[in-house]
Parts: C-alpha cells; structure tokens; sequence
C-alpha cells in the first residue's frame, strides 16, 4: 500500500509507473490492463450499442442494394450469409450489450460481430459476377473503418479482424479466378485503408489510455502528500473509516500509531528548512516500511507527525512494530546537535491498539488515544513508544495537539 520511491509526479503507483514508461504497444502492465478495458466498454457501451445498430441497417442496405447484381445462383447464399450469420450476431450482440454481468461474453460477441462483418460483406464482393465486382467492392473499405472505429475494439483487434480479411479476400478472388491485375490493385485499395485505420486508431486510443492514466493519477495525487509521497490525513480519513467497518465485521483489532519526529523545530532552526525536508522524506521512508500488509497503511499525518494503521495486530506485536520503526528511524543516524536525547534524528511514538467490535469509542477516539500516548512518550523523555490498550485508557481530549 505503501511507499515513498520519488517519481516525477511525487507518487509511487502503477498508474505512475505506467505513465512514466510509456506503453507503445498500447498495452498497460497486467496489474492494470483488465481495469482499463473494463473501463473502457463500460464507458462505450452506449455508443457501441448505436454503432451496431447503424451497422445491422447499412449492412442489410449493401445487401439489399447487391441483390440485384449478385448471379441467380448464389443469391440463396447470399441469403443465407445475411439472415444466418450477420443478422443474427449484430442482434446478440446488440442484446449482450444490455446484459451489465455478462461482460467478458459481450466482448467476444463483439469481436465475433467484427469478424462476421468483414468476412461476409467479403463474401458478398465475391459472389457476384466478376465485370459487377466493383459494386459490391466499394463497401469494403467502410467495413474496414466500421470496424476500426465504431466497435470499440482496441486498435490490435480490428487489425487482426482486418488482415484476416484481407487474406482472406485475397484468398477468394484468387479462387474465384480474379484478373491478376484488378486483384493487386484491389489489394493494394483496402491494405492501404487498414494502414491509414490503424495510424488513426493507434494515436486515437494512445490518446484515451493516457488520458486515463492521467485522470486516475490525479485523484491518486488528492490523497498523497506532496514532500513525502505518503498518502495525506485526508485519504487516512477515509481509509480509517473502512477499516474500522471491516475490523467490525471481522472482529480484528486495529494498531494506530502516531510517530512524532523529536525536536523538529531545532532541526529546523539549526540544520536549515530544505534540511528539515529531506530529513521528512527520509524519516517518511523509515516509518512506511512498517506498513508492508496489504491492509496497513502508513501517512503523514501533519507537518513532523506520521500515522501508521496496522489491521489485526495486538498489543505485543504492536509493541514490537513500534519499536522496530523507533530503531529504523534513529537506525538512520542523521545527525540532530540541538536534540537533547541524542546525537541523531528519533522519533517518539504513541500507540493505541483497539478492537473495534468491543470498544465503545468512535474512530476519532482511537486517534486521540494515540494521541494521547504520543503526548506520555514526549514527557516521558521522547526517543520511546508508549501504548495504550482502549480498555485500560481514560481519554483526556485536547491534552496534546498535534502541530
Ligand atoms: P517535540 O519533540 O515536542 O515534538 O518538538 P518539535 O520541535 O518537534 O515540535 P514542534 O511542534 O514545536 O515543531 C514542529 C516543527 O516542524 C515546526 C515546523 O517548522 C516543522 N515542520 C512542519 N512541517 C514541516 C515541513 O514540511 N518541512 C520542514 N522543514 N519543517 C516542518
Ligand atoms: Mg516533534
Ligand atoms: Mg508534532
């Protein structure tokens, strides 16, 4: 959940990570890539829905108007393209895209639809006799950018769907006896439609992917902080609240700790402010190390203060965890000449550990629990962690304010 690696938008994410190297070959990274087309046919889905509808009506336009030219004999088969493979899957399709839980089957009912598209109008092109070709050749091209551009697809689908119908006109004309030169320069007409397509469709969804990215990156960057790179109070806010409601129901404790750099207003003063910075980040480093579960979760609570929240961790463990981040921390050894309980930067600690299911506190109770330990350790003599346990702790509110 948590970690501090500097990147140039200040967060460490997958989002960020991503955007910085790039994806040429219009893929994200896996941790990634399935939320995006998710994403991705949620947000056509209405507009894909429209394109197969238009599709169903210039398809059976073409057909209709290639009637007449198609050869008596295979005007059946003709028929038989139209009314038993496309019509049929343009209405499933159309149907599938009603079907919110049938995600994955509307894809492929998509991709299916594409195929059937090219090959038949294909076939269409090829059933009618040779001197009337051209007629039924004409609409090959608005097949390509039909399924280039109304679908949906992603720019590798439809070139798949395209080149293999391209092959596979190729494939039929040659078959079908086609003259060697109309054939190279009918080729060359719909080679050069799917090239000019996916030149189109590439810049058209690299654009949309990185505009994902970056609207995602920007609500990650709400919630970190912008020194440090941890996430802000805000976003603890509302983790806490949904942690707490799951410790609810899973009956597990929760470990908030507080850890408040010692003297920092003399590191400032003695060492300088941009000092007073990189000793933040390092220190947010240290601590966030603690944090390694997928459930906890570490922050910077406010100016020199930090807030770790560890799930299901008792008292002992607590105990333990804080002084382990009390160590990395002095572990750092930067020096601190104004501190007068040590020659290097340390931290005092306040934690309180809660179970929220028996407690009758409230989440902002918990804080001050903590809250309250931190202000034991300050008077205590700082460089040390003090615990309260919610049973055996009177709440003094406002006895220590954080700065
Ligand atoms: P104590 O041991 O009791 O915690 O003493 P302290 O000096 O650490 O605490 P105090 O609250 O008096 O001072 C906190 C200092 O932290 C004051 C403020 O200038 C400094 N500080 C807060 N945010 C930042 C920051 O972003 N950068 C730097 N360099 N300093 C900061
Ligand atoms: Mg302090
Ligand atoms: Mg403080």
């Amino acid at each position: 959940m948590v970690s501090t690696r500097s990147l140039e938008h200040g967060v460490d994410s997958a989002i960020a990570r991503q955007l910085e190297a790039g994806f040429p070959w219009l893929r994200f990274h896996k941790e990634l890539e399935p939320a995006y087309r998710e994403e991705h046919f949620e947000r056509s889905r209405l507009f894909i829905r429209l394109s197969l509808l238009l599709g169903l009506l210039l398809s059976a336009t073409f057909f209709w108007l290639g009637r007449s030219a198609t050869s008596p004999g295979a005007a059946p088969l003709a028929d038989v393209i139209r009314f038993g493979l496309l019509t049929p899957a343009f209405l499933i399709t159309i149907l599938m895209s009603f079907l919110p839980t049938r995600r994955t089957l509307f894809r492929r009912f998509l991709l299916l639809t594409a195929l059937s598209v090219a090959l038949a109008h294909i076939a269409l092109s090829l059933m009618m006799p040779l001197d009337q070709h051209h007629l039924a050749f004409v609409s090959l091209p608005v097949v390509i950018v039909f399924v280039f551009f109304a679908l949906g697809l992603f720019m590798q689908t439809a070139l798949f769907v395209c080149v293999l119908a391209l092959l596979s006109y190729v494939g039929g004309a040659l078959l079908t006896g086609m003259p060697t030169g109309q054939l190279g320069y009918n080729a060359a007409v719909l080679m050069a439609t799917i090239v000019i397509c996916a030149m189109g469709s590439y810049v058209l969804e690299h654009a949309m992917r990185e505009r994902y990215l970056e609207s995602h990156l920007l609500a990650e960057m709400v919630e970190r902080d912008g020194l440090t790179g941890l996430y802000n109070r805000r976003a603890f806010d509302r983790y806490l609240e949904s942690a707490w409601a799951m410790a609810k129901r899973q009956r597990c404790t929760l470990c908030v700790m507080l850890a408040d750099i010692d003297f920092f207003k003399a590191y400032n003063d003695h060492h300088g402010h941009q000092a007073g910075d990189e000793c933040l980040r390092k220190v947010a480093s240290a601590v966030s190390r603690a944090a390694r579960r997928p459930l906890d979760f570490a922050g910077r609570f406010g100016g020199e203060e930090f807030i770790l929240l560890l799930y299901d961790v008792d008292q002992d463990a607590s105990t333990m965890l804080a002084e382990r981040v009390r160590n990395t921390v002095a572990g750092l050894r930067l020096p601190h000449r104004s501190s007068s309980v040590a020659q290097v930067v340390t931290v005092s600690i306040g934690v309180a550990v809660v179970s929220p299911t028996e407690t009758p506190r409230s989440l902002q109770g918990v804080i001050q629990l903590a809250d309250q330990a931190l202000y034991q350790a300050k008077r205590e003599g700082r460089n040390r962690i003090v615990v309260e346990e919610a049973a055996d702790a009177l709440i003094q509110t406002g006895v220590f304010k954080t700065s």
